[in-house]
């Protein structure tokens, strides 16, 4: 680097050149014409470097400055110091914003930083998704007029973030978003948003669950609660009407048991850990048991029972499970059916699965209620299904312990012409 400019050598140095041009000029008789020359040229001199330097300011792209020497190289010099200083402050702060920005980008929320009124600043592109902002075009945007929704807009103003605020997606109304503000820095506001949709449902499924399980608990006790007052100390019925209670404390007790053992299953299998796949499951000798249980619960309705079973056919999986699943199938296909009907259940081997299925000639299933079949409680006709001693908890059984084995229930079904379920799990 060069020193600083000295004072002194510079007006001598210049006061030598005029000494000497005026000596010369002197002793050819026209000092005053060589000095004013030497002014001249002087001057031309620092216009020409001030061009230059005016060039590489404005014009060039070159960070190094134009070649020079004396006071101009000198001021250069400076220039050029100086610029490079401040490029690597630059980089320093853009490395700075670059590494802070990757950050909110790997943050699994949204985030936008706001200027104290409502100015977006910058926002991630989970905001882009979950709020719908863009960027760069939205920035500078006041943030109520993007996001219009009125309890967004009384969040904002009544300026106290300490609870945060729950709402749908602005583009997306199936998505339940959570609002949080806080004061970020020197007069900003961070806003973050996540995506609660699947904790709310989480949720709903829950309290829906305890409301299901109260009302389907609720009617059989009401019941025997019913008969039970008649039946005090002083007033005992007679015999007939103390026959028909009986009999139907007996099938509102096992209604109960039905509900509760069911329920049991479920949150057995739901606790329980991943399935290990060692267990080799003998399915014939559990169909042949199976086949066994439907003769005596067929009595009633005398159905046309055919099973079609390849004896050599085994899986591998939890045979507790998987006889759960059997005969949830097997029992609906008999309770759903009217007297009479006809029964196919098969096991037979399809490529490298092996394929279960039940088809009955029942009453079907219209398709708005198939998607919603193995949904926990979830009954076609609530009074009938109710009346067959049904839970709605059968199929929500099978679906788990299929998704457990890895396979899905698959149901075909037309109303008046019966239904077909089925499932393949992988032969051994
Ligand atoms: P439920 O204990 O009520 O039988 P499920 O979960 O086993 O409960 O079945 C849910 C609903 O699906 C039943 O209420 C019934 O309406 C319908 N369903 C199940 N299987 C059949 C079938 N084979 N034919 C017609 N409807 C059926």
């Amino acid at each position: 680097m060069r020193q600083l400019l000295s004072k002194k050598k510079v007006y001598s140095k210049v006061l030598l050149l005029f000494c000497f041009i005026g000596v010369v000029g002197f002793l050819s008789n026209s000092a005053l014409a060589a000095l004013l020359i030497l002014s001249v040229a002087l001057l031309l001199w620092h216009y020409h470097h001030l061009f230059l330097l005016d060039k590489w300011l404005w014009r060039d792209r070159k960070l190094s400055p134009p070649l020079s020497e004396g006071v101009w190289g000198n001021l250069f010099e400076g220039f050029y110091y100086q610029q490079r200083k401040e490029r690597r402050k630059q980089r320093l702060l853009r490395d700075t914003v670059r590494r802070f920005r990757d950050g909110a980008e790997a943050l699994p929320q949204a985030v936008v930083v706001l200027t104290t009124d409502w100015a977006i600043i910058w926002c991630n592109k989970l905001a882009q998704m979950l709020i719908g902002l863009h960027w760069p075009d939205d920035e500078g945007q006041r943030l109520h007029n993007l996001i219009r929704h009125p309890d967004f807009l009384s969040y904002l103003k009544q300026l106290n973030f300490s609870q945060p605020l729950e709402l749908a997606s602005p583009i997306n109304e199936q998505l339940v978003l959570e609002f949080n503000i806080v004061p970020y820095g020197a007069e900003q506001y961070l806003l973050t948003v996540r995506d609660i949709s699947q904790l709310k449902q989480l949720e709903q499924v829950r309290k829906d669950f305890v409301a299901n399980v109260s009302h389907e608990l609720r009617t059989p006790l009401t019941v025997l609660q019913g008969y039970l007052e008649l039946m005090d100390d002083e007033s005992v019925p007679d015999e007939k009407i103390w026959r028909k209670a009986h009999t139907v404390m007996l099938e509102q007790t096992k209604r109960m048991d039905g509900l509760v053992q069911q329920l049991l299953t479920l949150s057995r299998i739901e606790a329980s850990a991943r399935v290990q796949f060692e267990d080799k499951v003998d399915v014939p000798a559990m169909l042949a048991q199976l086949k066994l249980e439907t003769e005596s619960l067929n009595q009633e309705k005398q159905h046309h029972i055919q099973f079609k079973i390849d004896n050599s056919l085994y899986v591998t999986g939890v045979s507790e499970e998987l006889r759960s699943a059997f005969s949830n199938l097997v029992i609906n296909a008999i309770k759903y059916t009217p007297a009479g009907g006809d029964i196919q259940i098969s096991w037979q081997r399809q490529h490298l699965s092996a394929l279960f299925s039940v088809i009955d000639n029942g009453e079907g299933i219209a398709p708005q209620h198939v998607k919603r079949l193995t949904e926990r409680f979830y009954r076609v006709d609530q009074a009938r299904a109710r009346n067959t001693g049904g839970t709605g908890l059968g199929l929500a059984i099978v679906k788990h312990v299929l998704s457990r084995h890895n396979s899905r229930l698959m149901i075909f079904s037309e109303p008046g012409q019966g239904s077909r379920f089925s499932f393949t799990l992988p032969a051994e």
